[in-house]
């Protein structure tokens, strides 16, 4: 028997379509994570009213961590308070994290909150509810959210249903699956009757920043040590100078008090 013990890379399919704006995602959220509502992992995005009186279109998406392959915040903390699990999910550790808040500048999605209002804050993001799945259970915003919006499952298995919905009513939806491409790809993946732009959904470039951010955190104790030995060279050198200065000042006062003293007539 095959000894295959590799997780499968868990993710979201989110359709915008379902979504009628009731709020219970967000209500679980709070209650799964025993936050309050104005600091749940979990929100609503909404494009404007659209349309003529009594025919109006309003529509909202439920939005929170993309889980992105090649994660920004990750790359971004210093310490390793968010990490990228084999299963696709980006957790933080609470209790190293420093509240530096660079994962927040890192995010190209907007995600990482922080909680401004405690006296020792830390950022909140979701973590796909990791200790409900431990459990064999869905996360709390899929297995309550009532029309299907949020769906959770394997990843592969969320992609293909994304572009088979889209195919079977080319007429509903945008031909667009956000989060396939966007970042580098994500584990959360939306699909939408009307652009992702309209909903406020960031822009986001098909490769992740993530290198680069690697290159200063990672980089830093390197450029550092360069800065250091460039300094320390600077330094040797300004001593030497000032050396070599100081000698030539007492051997010209050297030279000066053997001269002998003209008496003035
Ligand atoms: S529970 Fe479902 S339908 Fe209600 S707001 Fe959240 S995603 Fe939309
Ligand atoms: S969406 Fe933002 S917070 Fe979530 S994994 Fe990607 S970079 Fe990190
Ligand atoms: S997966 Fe859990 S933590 Fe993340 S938004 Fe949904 S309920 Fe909140």
């Amino acid at each position: 028997m095959s000894e295959h013990t590799t997780k499968p890379r868990y993710g979201f399919l989110i359709d915008v379509s379902h979504c009628i704006d009731c709020r219970s995602c967000m209500v679980a959220c709070s209650v799964e994570n025993n936050v309050p509502m104005d600091s749940t992992r979990i929100w609503i995005k909404e494009t404007g009213v659209t349309g003529e009186y009594p025919n109006l279109n309003r529509f909202t998406a439920p939005y929170h961590c993309m889980h992105c392959v090649d994660p920004s915040c990750v790359s971004a903390c210093t310490v390793s308070a968010l990490t990228r699990n084999e299963d696709g999910i980006v957790s933080y550790n609470s209790d190293v994290c420093i509240g530096c808040r660079y994962c927040m500048y890192a995010c190209p999605f907007e995600v990482p909150n922080y909680e401004w209002d405690q006296q020792l804050p830390l950022v909140v993001k979701c973590d796909m509810c990791f200790a409900r799945l431990s459990e064999g259970q869905q996360p709390a915003c899929a297995a309550t959210c009532p029309t299907g919006a949020i769906k959770w499952g394997k990843y592969e298995d969320m992609v293909a249903e994304a572009h088979q919905r889209i195919t079977d009513r080319p007429d509903k939806y945008v031909q667009h699956v956000y989060g396939e491409t966007e970042n580098g790809g994500t584990s959360t993946l939306y699909i939408s009757p009307v652009p992702f732009e309209d909903l406020g959904f960031p822009i986001a470039g098909t490769t992740s920043p993530a290198f680069s951010n690697r290159l200063v955190t990672e980089g830093t104790p390197m450029v550092a040590g360069m800065m250091l030995v460039g300094l320390s060279g600077a330094y040797l050198t300004i001593k030497h100078l000032k050396e070599e200065a100081e000698k030539e000042r007492l051997e010209a006062e050297k030279e000066r008090a053997a001269q002998p003293v003209v008496e003035d007539k």
